[in-house]
C-alpha cells in the first residue's frame, strides 16, 4: 500500500468538533410551546444531552421554555450558579444527601419516598427555608416514584410538613413508559392512575399547581398527558421521538471531524481490526480521529456512513477507540473532513440513523459524545437579563 500524504489546512477543523446550533434549540422549544398550552420544561440533564447545559438552557428559555429539569441537584446548581433564574427541578438523589446547597440555590426537589421527604425536611430546618417539592407517583413504570400503596402516607406527611411551613408542594408528577410507541397502550392507564394520585393529594389538602407527566413524545403526540407542564428532552435537541410523525424539529448538533491521513489501496484490502471490511474496489481510505471513546458506537461499524462533502461514504471496518476509516472512493477532489452526523438537511446522516445502525436510541448516542470532542455554539439567541443577587432568607 502506498501512503499518499496528510491532508488538512484547507479550512477544515483540525480536531473533531460538535457544533451546536442554539437557534435550533430555541426553535425546538418553540415547537413544543406551540403544541401545548402547558408550560414547557427544558430537560437539560447530562450536560443537555451532551450539548452544553448552560448555553442550551438559555436558548431553550429564549425559545419559550419556562422551566428547567435535571437529574441531580449538582446539575441544577451548575445552572443556578451560571446566573439562570428560571425554576429548576432536580429529581434524582439519595435520601442521605445533604440538600442545603440545593435549597439555598432555590432548586425544587422531587420527593418519592419517606426517606426523600426526610432529607428535604432536614434541609428545610437547617436552612430556615420552605422547600418547593414535587411529589412523584409511580403510575406504571416501576422505576422511580412512590408505589401506589405508599402514596396516601406520603401525601398526608407532605400536608403536615406543608402546614408547618417546611415544604411547599408545588408539583405532583410521574413518568410515562411507552409514549413513543405508536400503540402507546400504557399511556391511558398511566394518565388515569396519575389523575387518581392527584385527586388523593387534593383530598388531603394539597394544592399542587404544576402537575406533569409528559416527556417529548407525549408533549408532541399525546395532548391528554400535558396537564400543567411537559418535560421536553430529546425533542429539544431536534430528534423526532416518533419519526413517522415529524413535527418540524431541527437537529441541533453537527459532529465534524478532519481527515488526518489518506491512502490509496487495492481492491480486496482488509481494513481495521479483524478485516471486517474488505475494499470492493481500488479506492482511497481516509483516517478520521473519532472513535468509540468519543461516543461513536462501535456496534454501528458495519452499517455506518459519513458525509464527505458530496455524498455519503461507508465507514470501513470497525470503529476503534480513537479513530475510524472511511472508504472515500476515487474522487477528483479529496475531501479534508467528514460530517459524522447533523440535522440531515445537507444529506449527512442524522443521530437517529446512527442510533439505528448501533441498535440503540439517539439519546444514548448524543449523551455519549465525549469530552475530547470540542463544543462550539452557534446561532443567535437573545440574551437573558443577568440574575439578581438574592439574599438568603435563613440565618
Ligand atoms: C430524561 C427525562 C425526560 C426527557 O425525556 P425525553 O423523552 O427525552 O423527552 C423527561 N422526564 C424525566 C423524568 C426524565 O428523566
Amino acid at each position: 500500500m502506498e501512503e499518499v500524504g496528510i491532508t488538512g489546512g484547507r479550512g477544515a477543523p483540525a480536531s473533531s468538533e460538535a457544533v451546536i446550533d442554539l437557534s435550533a434549540i430555541a426553535g425546538n422549544a418553540a415547537v413544543a410551546r406551540r403544541l401545548t398550552s402547558a408550560a414547557v420544561m427544558a430537560v437539560v440533564k447530562a450536560n443537555a444531552f451532551g450539548h452544553g447545559a448552560v448555553p442550551v438552557a438559555r436558548a431553550a428559555l429564549a425559545g419559550g421554555a419556562s422551566w428547567l429539569g435535571v437529574a441531580s441537584p449538582a446539575e441544577a446548581l451548575l445552572l443556578r450558579n451560571a446566573g439562570i433564574e428560571a425554576p429548576i427541578l432536580a429529581w434524582l438523589f439519595h435520601p442521605s444527601r445533604d440538600l442545603r446547597a440545593a435549597v439555598c440555590g432555590d432548586i425544587q426537589l422531587s420527593v418519592s419516598s419517606a426517606g426523600h421527604m426526610g432529607a428535604v425536611v432536614a434541609a428545610a430546618r437547617a436552612t430556615g427555608r420552605t422547600v418547593a417539592v414535587h411529589l412523584k407517583i409511580d403510575t406504571g413504570m416501576a422505576r422511580g416514584g412512590a408505589a401506589p400503596e405508599d402514596w396516601p402516607d406520603l401525601v398526608r406527611t407532605a400536608y403536615l410538613h406543608e402546614r408547618a411551613g417546611l415544604i411547599d408542594v408545588r408539583g405532583v408528577w410521574s413518568h410515562l413508559a411507552d409514549s413513543d410507541d405508536p400503540v402507546a397502550a400504557l399511556v391511558p392507564r398511566q394518565v388515569a392512575r396519575f389523575e387518581a394520585a392527584v385527586a388523593l393529594a387534593e383530598r388531603v389538602g394539597l394544592r399542587p399547581s404544576v402537575r406533569h407527566l409528559a416527556n417529548s413524545s407525549a408533549a408532541l403526540h399525546h395532548p391528554g398527558t400535558h396537564f400543567d407542564m411537559v418535560r421536553f428532552g430529546i425533542g429539544l435537541y431536534g430528534v423526532e421521538p416518533v419519526p413517522d410523525h415529524p413535527t418540524g424539529l431541527r437537529g441541533a448538533m453537527t459532529l465534524h471531524a478532519p481527515i488526518v491521513q489518506t491512502r490509496r489501496v487495492r481492491a480486496g484490502t482488509g481494513v481495521s481490526y479483524r478485516h471486517d471490511y474488505v475494499t470492493p474496489t481500488s479506492t482511497r481510505l481516509g483516517l478520521v480521529p473519532v472513535g468509540y471513546a468519543d461516543g461513536l458506537p462501535r456496534s454501528a461499524s458495519a452499517h455506518a456512513q459519513v458525509w464527505v462533502g458530496v455524498e455519503r461514504r461507508p465507514v470501513a471496518g470497525r470503529i476503534s477507540m480513537d479513530q475510524f476509516v472511511v472508504d472515500l472512493g476515487i474522487r477528483a477532489s479529496e475531501p479534508d473532513h467528514v460530517v459524522v452526523f447533523g440535522p440531515g438537511t445537507g444529506g449527512e446522516p442524522t443521530v437517529a440513523e446512527w442510533a439505528t445502525w448501533a441498535g440503540t436510541i439517539p439519546h444514548e448516542v448524543l449523551t455519549g459524545i465525549g469530552a475530547r470532542v470540542r463544543r462550539r455554539w452557534i446561532g443567535a439567541v437573545p440574551d437573558l437579563p443577568p440574575a439578581a443577587c438574592s439574599e438568603a432568607r435563613h440565618a
